[in-house]
């Protein structure tokens, strides 16, 4: 039976065609080419990618945080309202109070003159001018409180480096949801935090998904951190999505050489590490990606007409993929997994 249109949810998030280009001194390289993604609310999309895959720059282009001179096409709406282009007060609104971001490393996302409850506090009061410095910070107080970090009243008086780095992150993620956003872009959230940190921070991401159906885009270089969290994720390469399907699909039916890469280079917890098989050379700069296919060079499966053709992200099987032998290659079993689907 068909869905009454009234009935289905629009996007939270809805990106076509997004183009991001940075410009150096022999003209402009192109580091996002041309994604297509769609988050709705309440949900986790993973976009995961060794580093200059183009997975922070995308997200950071929809939220013209890119520097100066850099140039983004294509769409990005959010709540149906198109971010590519926006105005800059606009979308300076839209930042921090209905979009916020969680960075990686929060020691320099602070200040660090000031104390952790004043910055909270001054974030609230940036897009609601009517609340006063001292009801700000009984509401930073209460939101410390809300991430789990123990005797919120004390800490919201102490400075960043008084924090340890899982606090850290903890008060950077209170920080951002004070606005009640309806989207969270958490990039590498957990990269610098141990094994025991990170779990607790994904934990809490997905506590604060489930209880304020917050959207959420995890962006990270680790399968592992999306596995138990997310609903969806992008894979990505040389500045495109080379893989997208759902989260099982990916870990148990990928049909890409570079997804199947990245699960062999994930650590099994049957084993202690030593089966771990990284993927062979570095990913492409900008300004020097190979012709056709860019995974092309370090691939495996890798036959002439990937060096002239750059394949289209098509349906394979389960998923999306863009290789010209999706359809072949062999099955792969995924490591195992505590997965919490
Ligand atoms: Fe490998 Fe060719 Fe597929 Fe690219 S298109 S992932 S080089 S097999």
């Amino acid at each position: 039976m068909l869905q009454d249109p009234k009935f289905i949810s629009p996007p939270l998030l809805e990106i076509k065609g997004l183009r991001a280009s940075f410009r150096g001194s022999n003209g402009y390289g192109e580091a996002v080419r041309g994604i297509d993604l769609t988050l709705q609310p309440g949900k986790v999309l993973g976009i995961v990618g060794e580093s200059g895959s183009g997975k922070s720059v995308s997200m950071m282009a929809l939220l013209q945080l890119l520097p100066a001179g850099s140039l983004v096409t294509g769409s990005a709406k959010f709540g149906g309202r198109e971010l590519v282009g926006m105005a800059p007060g606009d979308i300076r609104r839209i930042r921090g109070k209905q979009i916020g971001v969680i960075f990686q490393d929060p020691l320099t996302a602070f200040n660090p003159v000031l104390t952790i409850g004043e910055q909270i506090a001054e974030a609230i009061r940036l897009h609601d001018a009517s609340v006063s410095r001292k009801q700000g910070l009984e509401r930073a107080e209460h939101l410390l409180d809300s991430v789990a970090i123990p005797q919120p009243r004390r800490r919201v008086s102490q400075y960043p480096h008084e924090f340890s780095g899982g606090m850290r992150q903890r008060a950077m993620i209170a920080m951002a949801i004070a606005n009640s956003p309806q989207l969270l872009i958490a990039d590498e959230p957990t990269t610098a935090l141990d094994v025991t940190v990170q779990a607790q921070i994904l934990d809490l991401l997905q506590r604060l998904r489930e209880e304020l159906g917050i959207g959420l885009v995890l962006i990270t270089h680790d399968l592992g951190v999306v596995a138990g969290s997310a609903d969806e994720i992008a894979v990505m390469y040389g500045g495109r999505i080379v893989e997208r399907g759902q989260v099982e699909d990916i870990f148990y039916r990928t049909r890409h050489p570079y997804t199947r890469g990245l699960l062999r280079a994930m650590p099994n917890i049957e084993d202690d590490g030593e089966n771990l098989t990284p993927i062979e050379g570095t990913p492409p700069s900008i300004w020097a990606r190979p012709g056709g296919c860019a995974f092309h060079p370090r691939c495996v499966n890798a036959q002439a007409i990937c060096a002239s053709d750059d394949p289209e992200l098509r349906p394979a099987q389960a998923t999306l993929s863009a290789c010209h032998f999706a359809d072949r290659l062999p099955q792969m079993l995924a490591p195992v997994l505590e997965m919490t689907p």
